[in-house]
């Protein structure tokens, strides 16, 4: 047996921790999981209202997918990608079923930034081309083109090296580049600036452009009507291939299977990880479509990974659609975006100056905090911190909520099976840690 007592003592030895400064942090021992609660090791319960990362969007310990990783790992636990195996074949076979007509090959990667890497390799071989546009306001993962592609802040300290990738600015009204005052004119402005954009990079140099359906990390922002299908259009028209990164958005996270289902758009790429098993075991993945597909019909794809549709992460993405379906988790998401969250977060940003803007869908939150409503100076800068943030975040910590933060804001992404009665629990201790941030509220 592994000495739970040793855990905290043993990490600030040995672990060397993600985006941290190492002799800086204090992690907290996570002794337990069930649904949408953890338990420290002092026993103490906290109401997850980040679902870690943004992928335990089934909660934790979900019985079924815990069996059938257990199964799985009875039955076979491991085998090379060179050989066919029913747990990845059947993953596959759900996973196209859900992206949708003419997305029907999925290639499988540990996780999401390889499943980016991938699918800007492939879009390169199909086109010819080297290019790659994203948003600035975007994450796409930590390796070094994924983070290249990458337009928040992480990507700075490794902005050195992968040739081609370009930022553009999306959508995004509240703080608009484009001087826009209603979605129509963000919508419209946006376009014409990547059309810009695409003209000065030569369209003929473009392999493709990749956008989160939803941006998430970067502040949960769904795009006005029309934008995704004005991105689609543009990508038709100068054969650049269009990569919707739903690593975050996707499985149900915003009420739909994937957050483009919601545009009306098809892209010829989909990434996709977390949510796929809730992150039970790590997987992740490319959803490919015919024509690029078929760029690889008779010429090898040079590209894999040694754990590639492993069978335990295989095993628990079929158990995690399974249990989905059944319990109409992504229905549910929707449910809880309309009836719960929406309703509570409008009446929330109602009762407290410090929260500049509400937005979101399903179980897909962000609240911008400010400092100044008037001029909408952030609570914290862009890619730091502030005391009012700690201050607002150690409050809502207090009362036993965990909720998501990055810079100026908190998002609110629990479980898309979270129970109501939880939901309305994590709002009012959230309602109460605002408080908080609105006496830092200038006046
Ligand atoms: N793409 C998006 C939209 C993400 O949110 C993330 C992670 O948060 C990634 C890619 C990278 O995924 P991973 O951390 O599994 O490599």
């Amino acid at each position: 047996m592994i000495d739970e007592s040793r855990a905290f003592e043993l990490d600030r030895q040995h672990v060397f921790h993600s985006w941290s400064a190492q002799a800086q942090i204090s992690p907290m021992v996570i002794t337990r999981a069930e649904g949408s609660t953890v338990w420290d090791d002092a026993g103490k319960d906290y109401l997850d209202f980040t679902s870690q990362l943004v992928f335990t969007n089934i909660g934790h310990q979900h019985p079924t997918v815990v069996a059938a990783i257990q199964e799985q790992a009875a039955a076979l636990c491991t085998i090379a990608p060179q050989f066919a195996n029913a747990a990845r074949s059947e993953a596959a076979r759900l996973i196209t079923e859900l992206a949708g007509d003419g997305l029907d090959k999925v290639f499988f990667t540990n996780g999401g930034a390889d499943a980016v890497e991938h699918a800007i390799r492939m879009a390169r071989l199909h086109t010819g081309r080297t290019k790659v546009l994203s948003t600035y306001r975007s994450y796409h993962g930590g390796t070094h083109l994924a983070v290249n592609v990458t337009g928040d802040p992480r990507r700075w300290a490794s902005d050195n090296g992968s040739a081609g990738t370009v930022h553009f600015f999306g959508p995004f009204l509240y703080r608009s580049s484009f001087h826009a005052t209603t979605e129509e004119e963000e919508c419209a402005r946006a376009l014409e600036h990547l059309e810009q954009v695409v003209a000065l990079e030569g369209p003929g140099n473009i392999a493709a452009i990749i956008l989160e359906s939803i941006p998430g990390t970067a502040g949960i922002m769904p795009p006005p009507p029309g934008y995704l299908a004005g991105v689609r259009e543009l990508c038709d028209r100068h054969g650049i291939v269009y990569i919707a990164d739903e690593v975050m958005a996707g499985f149900g996270r915003s009420g739909a299977w994937f957050s483009f289902q919601h545009y009306d758009v098809q892209p010829d790429l989909v990434t996709f990880a977390k949510g796929v098993n809730s992150g039970y075991v790590p997987l992740g993945g490319v959803v490919i479509s015919g024509p690029i597909a078929a760029t690889f019909d008779d010429r090898a794809y040079p590209g894999g990974l040694t754990y590639s549709g492993h069978p335990l992460a295989c095993a628990a993405a079929v158990a995690t659609i399974g249990a989905m379906r059944e319990e109409g988790m992504v229905e549910n998401a929707a449910r809880l975006g309309e009836e719960v969250f929406g309703p509570r977060l409008a009446k929330i940003a109602d009762a407290h100056p410090s929260v500049g803007e509400v937005r979101g869908l399903g179980a897909f939150w962000a609240l911008e905090l400010v400092k100044d409503p008037a001029t909408r100076e952030p609570l914290a800068p862009y890619g730091g911190t502030s005391d009012a943030m700690n201050a607002t975040v150690a409050a809502a910590k207090a009362e036993g909520l965990l909720p998501f933060v990055n810079f100026n804001r908190i998002h609110v992404v629990p479980p898309l099976n979270i129970a109501d009665d939880e939901a309305h629990r994590g709002l009012d201790i959230l309602d109460r840690a605002l408080t908080v941030a609105d006496s830092h509220v200038a006046g």
